[in-house]
C-alpha cells in the first residue's frame, strides 16, 4: 500500500472503523471520496496493540524495513541528481518549487521549465518510428510552444520570471519569427522553435541548478519522523492526506474536537473551490487581494481556516505504511492512528494543480484570463455542469467573444431533469450558441478547428480558443486532447 497510484483511488469513510471512544458523528459516515485507514495502534485505548497478533508485529517489522528500503532507494537517487531528474519526479518537483520560492528565483521559473519538459516529452513520444520528419509532430510543437509563449513571454504576462522585460520581449519576438517560418512545415521547425526559447531556459536553469545539490542532501538524509509537539499527548492522531473538499471537511471537523490531533498533508498551502475555477479564470480580479474579483471567495489558506489546533505538512504523500504516512522528497514520516486519504482527482489541464503557493496560483489564473480575453471565438466541448458554467461565464464576461457550446447528446445537462429547457434560453440570452447532437471527433488546436459528426458527416468549425471539459475517448488515439496546448481550461 504505497505509492501515488494507490492515492488516486479513494474509498468511502466507514464509521465502523472509528474506535468506540471516537464515535462517528452525523455527516461523517456518508462523506464520499475519502478512505479511512486504521493505524496499528490506538491511542484512545479501545483496540490497542495487546490485541495485535504476532503476524501483525511481524508486519510492523516489515514496515520499518520498508522505510529503510525507501531510504536506501532515495540515497541512490540522490547520487548524481540532475535538474532534469528533479523535473520528472512529482515530489522532487514540488520541493524544488518550494526551494525556488525561498531562494527568490520563484516557482514561476520552475513552472516554465516544467511546461517545456512536458512538451519535450510529448514531442519525443510523437516522433515517427525510425526518425524523420512528421508534419503532425511539428503542428503539436507549434501548439505547445505557442501556449508557452502566450503565457510566459507575452507582453504584460503576470508570471514573474527571473528575466528582464527586454529578455522576455526578445524571446517572444524570436518565437513569433520561428513560428512564422514553421508555416512551411519543413524539417527542423521544432528545433527552431525550441532555439527561440533557449536563452531564457538556459538562464532559468542556471538559477535553479544550485538548488539541486541541496535537494540531493535532503534526500540522502535519514527520513525524519515529524514530531508533533505538546498538545498531542493522549489524543488520537489523525492524518488527513489531501486538502480538497473532503479532506478539509474531515480535518476541520476533527480539528475542532479536543479528542483528536489532526495533521493535514497537502502540497498546496491553500484550499481552492474547484467548482469555482471557471469563475477564477474569467474574473480573478486585479490582484489576489482585489475584493471586486472572485479570487478572495474561491481560495483560503489552510492555516487559520481549516486547521486551528493541529498541524499542516506541506508536500506530496508518496507512501503509507500501517503506522506512518510518508511525505515529500525528504520522506518525512508522519505517524498516525487514523489516516484519511482524500486525494481526489486530477485533470490533464491546470484546473487542479499542486503548486505550493497561493500567489503563484493567482498569477496563473490571471494569465489564463489574459489569453482568453484576446480570443475572438471560444468553443466549449461538453455540455455538462462545468461546460455550461464555463460557456456562460465567458459569454457574460466577454460579450464581444463568440462562444459555442458543443454537446454530444440531444440535451445539455442531460442528467438533470428539465435543466436543458431552463438553461438553454439563459445561455442564448448571453449570446452562447448551443449545438446539440454534435459528437466531436477531432480537435486541431493549431488551426482552432473542431470537427464533429452529425449523422456521420464531418463539420469543422473554427475558434481561437477551444476548451474541453473532459478528454475525448482514449479509444481514438489520433484525437488531440486539451492538455498543455489548450489556451484555456
Ligand atoms: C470546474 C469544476 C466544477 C465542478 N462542479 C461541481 C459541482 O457543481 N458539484 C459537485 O458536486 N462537484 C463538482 N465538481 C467536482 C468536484 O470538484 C470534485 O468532486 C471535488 O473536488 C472532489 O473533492 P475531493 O476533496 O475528493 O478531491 P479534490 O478536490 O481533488 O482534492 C484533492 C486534494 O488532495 C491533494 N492531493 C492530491 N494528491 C496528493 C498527495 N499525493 N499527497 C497529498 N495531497 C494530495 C490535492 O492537492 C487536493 O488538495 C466540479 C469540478 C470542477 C473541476
Amino acid at each position: 500500500m504505497a505509492g501515488l497510484e494507490y492515492l488516486t483511488n479513494c474509498a468511502i469513510v466507514r464509521s465502523a472503523d472509528l474506535p468506540m471512544s471516537a464515535g462517528a458523528r452525523k455527516g461523517l459516515s456518508t462523506m464520499k471520496g475519502v478512505a479511512l485507514v486504521k493505524g496499528a495502534t490506538d491511542v484512545a485505548g479501545s483496540r490497542v496493540q495487546s490485541e495485535a497478533s504476532s503476524s501483525e508485529i511481524d508486519k510492523d517489522e516489515q514496515i520499518d524495513f520498508s522505510l529503510l528500503a525507501m531510504e536506501e532507494m532515495a540515497r541512490a537517487d540522490a547520487e548524481g541528481l540532475t535538474l532534469e531528474k528533479v523535473l520528472n519526479e512529482p515530489q522532487l518537483l514540488q520541493k524544488l518549487k518550494v526551494q525556488a520560492n525561498r531562494s527568490g528565483v520563484g516557482e514561476d521559473a520552475v513552472a516554465l521549465l516544467d511546461h517545456e519538459r512536458q512538451l519535450s516529452n510529448a514531442l519525443r513520444s510523437a516522433a515517427p518510428p525510425g526518425g524523420g520528419f512528421s508534419a503532425a509532430r511539428l503542428r503539436r510543437a507549434r501548439v505547445g510552444f505557442r501556449a508557452i509563449a502566450e503565457r510566459f513571454f507575452a507582453a504584460g504576462s503576470t508570471y514573474e520570471l527571473p528575466l528582464t522585460a527586454a529578455e522576455v520581449a526578445t524571446v517572444f519576438g524570436r518565437w513569433e519569427e520561428a513560428d512564422e517560418s514553421c508555416v512551411r512545415a519543413q524539417p527542423g521547425g521544432e528545433e527552431e522553435l525550441l532555439a527561440s526559447f533557449a536563452p531564457a531556459l538556459e538562464k532559468v536553469r542556471a538559477l535553479l541548478d544550485p538548488l539541486v545539490p541541496k535537494l540531493a542532501r535532503g534526500m540522502a538524509a535519514p527520513g525524519r519522523v515529524r514530531e508533533i509537539k505538546g498538545k498531542v499527548k493522549g489524543k488520537i492522531r489523525v492524518v488527513v492526506v489531501g486538502g480538497g473538499y473532503s479532506g478539509c471537511v474531515v480535518a476541520k471537523f476533527l480539528d475542532a474536537d479536543k479528542r483528536f490531533h489532526v495533521t493535514l498533508v497537502d502540497p498546496k498551502e491553500y484550499f481552492e473551490d474547484a467548482t469555482a475555477m471557471p469563475k477564477a479564470v474569467v474574473d480573478p480580479g486585479l490582484s489576489p487581494q482585489d475584493k471586486e474579483g472572485r479570487w478572495p471567495q474561491i481560495v483560503a489558506k489552510y492555516k487559520g481556516a481549516t486547521i486551528l489546533n493541529g498541524s499542516i505538512v506541506y508536500g506530496l504523500c508518496t507512501g503509507i505504511t500501517r503506522t506512518h504516512v510518508v511525505v515529500g522528497a525528504f520522506r518525512r514520516c508522519v505517524p498516525y492512528d487514523f489516516a484519511v486519504i482524500a486525494t481526489g482527482s486530477s485533470y490533464t489541464s491546470s484546473i487542479k494543480t499542486q503548486n505550493p503557493s497561493l500567489s503563484f496560483r493567482w498569477r496563473q489564473m490571471a494569465q489564463e484570463r489574459a489569453v482568453l480575453e484576446k480570443c475572438k471565438r471560444v468553443i466549449v466541448v461538453g455540455g455538462g455542469l462545468t461546460g455550461c458554467e464555463f460557456a456562460g461565464d465567458i459569454a457574460e464576461t466577454f460579450p464581444q467573444t463568440r462562444v459555442t457550446l458543443i454537446q454530444r447528446n440531444d440535451k445539455i445537462l442531460p442528467h438533470i431533469s428539465g435543466a436543458h429547457e431552463k438553461v438553454v434560453p439563459v445561455l442564448e440570452a448571453l449570446g452562447v450558441r448551443v449545438m446539440t447532437n454534435c459528437d466531436v471527433t477531432k480537435i486541431d488546436q493549431l488551426s482552432g478547428t473542431v470537427a464533429f459528426s452529425i449523422a456521420q458527416a464531418l463539420h469543422p468549425i473554427r475558434a481561437s480558443c477551444v476548451t474541453q471539459t473532459r478528454t475525448l475517448q482514449r479509444t481514438r488515439p489520433w484525437m488531440l486532447t486539451a492538455s498543455s496546448g489548450c489556451p484555456t481550461r
